[in-house]
């Protein structure tokens, strides 16, 4: 892998992954079997067990084991991106896995009674409004739901297929039909969240569905002036200057955050579906698919990003650029019952990288 610090240039992946604490069912059900995976963090490599005497190893850009807490995930999987945006650059952070590995936990949760427990949406837009210090400084947040190809918007459940515009000039994406919010503090952002999970959860009952068989989608616009030093540096050097012929305006500084909690990665098995549930599975392996080709076309360098072939990867399309960074988590459980999804997951980040 390349050194720390190329990524930033070369719009590289950065991925780590997270193991889910064994829950009640699987203390009980595995007690007498040894866990598929083993996390050697120091070395920043996961073993995956073959069979009781063999198993292949990977390294990672990170190794977070089970007893990782959400305040060490934040920083080591969030923060980077996050300070890039405040510097004015796109950013992203996904997680990957099968359903039921942590990947709302890990980016969606609250935390309303145990603040400890917020996951990498809030604490994003902790650090952001930490860092907003004029008045003109702006956070404006959009909330979505893209399930079989189809974006609702999660904040006006009226926007029911909102389409993506591409700017020809810049690239820009945007979402004209989609609601915009801004939000002056962490309360009101946390009151969105909630309003959204209640619409995602009434869109999911009428389309008879699951949360895991779609993706959600937050979009978070920061806008900051930043006042170079200079203005300081001028007046005080430059003796033939004085202070106010030198102001210089401020930087405004725009960046966008897009968090992604992905559909479950789970492979839908076709001898057992039919219908809706077959359709839905075959939406979701091919939005998921499209995403890991634009994501290896990066770890490649390739010149030529394949967005267009799922309206997952050309919602993304202006973070998959240069000066871009991506983050992807990628959430296992312990169970040598899912060892096939497990292992398809650890791919699925290997071919990030
Ligand atoms: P997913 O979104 O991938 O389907 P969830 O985030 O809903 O999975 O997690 C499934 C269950 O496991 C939830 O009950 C969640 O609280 C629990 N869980 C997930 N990750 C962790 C963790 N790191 N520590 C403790 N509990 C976890
Ligand atoms: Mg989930």
């Amino acid at each position: 892998s390349l050194a720390a610090g190329a990524d930033a240039v070369s719009g590289r992946v950065r991925v780590a992954v997270r193991l889910r604490p064994q829950n009640v069912e699987e203390l009980e059900a595995d007690a007498d079997f040894a866990d598929c995976v083993e996390l050697q963090p120091e070395l920043k490599r996961l073993k995956l067990r073959k069979n009781n005497w063999d198993s292949d190893t990977y390294e990672f850009d990170e190794v977070l084991t089970e007893y990782a807490s959400q305040k060490r995930v934040y920083e080591v999987v969030a923060k980077p991106v996050v300070e890039s945006v405040l510097e004015g650059y796109n950013g992203t952070v996904m997680a990957y896995g099968q359903t039921g590995t942590g990947k709302t936990y890990t980016l969606g949760r609250l935390g309303d009674e145990d603040t400890s427990a917020r996951g990498i949406m809030v604490r994003s837009l902790e650090d952001i409004f930490s860092n907003l210090f004029q008045q003109t400084d702006s956070v404006t947040v959009s909330y979505l739901q893209l399930y079989m190809e189809t974006i609702q918007d999660l904040l006006n459940p009226a926007n029911d297929n909102i389409s993506i515009v591409e700017d020809q000039k810049t690239g820009d994406v945007s979402l004209p039909g989609a609601t915009v919010v801004e939000i002056r503090d962490q309360q009101s952002f946390l009151e969105l969240l909630r309003i959204g999970e209640a619409h995602r959860f009434a869109a999911n009952t009428k389309l008879n569905t699951e949360s895991s068989r779609s993706h959600a989608i937050l979009m978070v616009q920061v806008r900051r002036s930043v006042f170079g030093r200079e203005t300081e540096f001028t007046s005080e050097h430059d003796g033939s200057a004085n202070g106010v012929n030198n102001f210089k305006p401020p930087i405004i500084r725009k960046g966008k955050l897009v968090v992604v909690d992905l559909a479950g990665s789970e492979r839908i098995h076709k001898s057992g579906s039919e219908g809706h549930t077959l359709v839905e599975a075959k939406s979701i392996n091919l939005s998921l698919s499209a995403l890991g080709k634009c994501i290896n076309a990066l770890a490649e360098h390739s010149a030529h990003v394949p967005v267009r072939d799922s309206k997952l990867t050309r919602l993304l399309k202006d973070s998959f650029g240069g000066t871009s960074r991506t983050s992807l988590v990628i959430t296992i459980g312990p169970s040598p019952r899912h060892r096939a999804e497990t292992a398809s997951t650890i791919l699925f980040g290997q071919r990030a990288m």
